[in-house]
């Protein structure tokens, strides 16, 4: 470990000399490695106005070895990898935290943070994650499909293979103040008509595309609101598909930072607040996850 904080060291002073494209090259560079990059971590990851952000993407959790997949894995994994995170000394942060810091300068309390994330709300994250969550007094972020809560909140047809958190279950989480409930778009976690997720349909004007993306938040904050949930303020695009206007757009609306599917860690600045419109993630598969001391 010693020998990869010199390695760190001077990869930085080395950095420091660079003119700021050469930078930007090199911390590209040295952030397309994720694995490396995650184990090699330095202590100073919050250094004043520097914060090296990893964020794990997670979906399903299951107690079923025959339904682990790309997008499941078992509870006992998930439950492996707060024990693991821990012990490396990572500190889950809250999106509230990381916006504040990009946007003001606000302080992160964490020396080695990390930003766990849920895609898709489902009802195993309830069953399993929470708890799991709650015991290690760790914080995750959820990004829930409007239309599904909606849809499993009128059903008694729940089976944690494929149900999704109901608003009730919803509004125990978020009152809990560890998860925070975000949005993965109402209705847009599909491909059809030529479209994938939430991008802009080849062909597609600005204006339609705008008013695509107004429906979309305005449906999932007004039913956040009948359901006693706070507003959200990240925007999980399905896919992590995204196009040249949603980030103004997305603003627009009152969305303060995004998710995408690119696995890197992030370097974010306080001051800068570009970078929180497409936060890249690395998602958890089985077999992925090599934090190691
Ligand atoms: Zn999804």
């Amino acid at each position: 470990m010693k020998s990869a904080n010199i390695i760190w060291q001077s990869l930085k002073s080395f950095a420091l000399r660079l003119p700021r494209q050469g930078v930007a090259l090199l911390l590209i560079t040295l952030t397309s490695v994720p694995m490396l990059a995650l184990r090699k971590a330095p202590e100073d990851t919050s250094a004043a106005n520097e914060l090296r952000l990893p964020i794990l993407m997670y979906h399903q959790l299951t107690k079923d070895p025959r339904l682990v997949s790309e997008f499941c894995i078992s509870a006992e994994q998930f439950a492996a990898d707060l024990d693991a995170l821990e012990k490396m000394g990572y500190e889950t942060v809250s999106m509230a935290q990381v916006i504040a810091f990009c946007e003001s300068g606000g302080s992160i309390p964490a020396a080695k943070p990390v930003v766990i994330s849920f895609d898709d709300g489902f009802e195993s994250f309830y069953a399993y994650a929470f708890p799991l969550l709650k015991e290690h007094g760790m914080r995750a972020v959820l990004g829930v499909i409007g239309e599904e809560a909606e849809r499993f909140s009128a059903t008694e047809d729940h089976r944690l293979k494929y149900s999704s958190c109901t608003w009730t279950e919803l509004a125990e989480i978020a009152a809990s103040g560890l998860v925070e409930i975000e949005s993965h778009t109402w209705n847009l976690h599909n491909k059809k008509n030529g479209r994938k997720g939430a991008a802009k349909k080849f062909g597609e004007s600005t204006e339609d595309y705008r008013t695509l993306l107004t429906n979309d938040v305005e449906a999932t904050q007004a039913a956040y609101k009948t359901h006693g949930l706070p507003e959200f303020s990240v925007y999980v695009y399905p896919y992590g598909t995204f196009s040249a206007d949603s980030a103004e757009i997305l603003r627009s609306l009152g969305v303060r930072a995004a998710f995408v599917c690119d696995a890197r860690v992030n370097i974010l600045h306080a001051g800068e607040t570009e970078p929180l419109m497409e936060l890249k993630r690395f998602k958890r598969k089985p077999g992925t996850f090599c934090i190691r001391e």
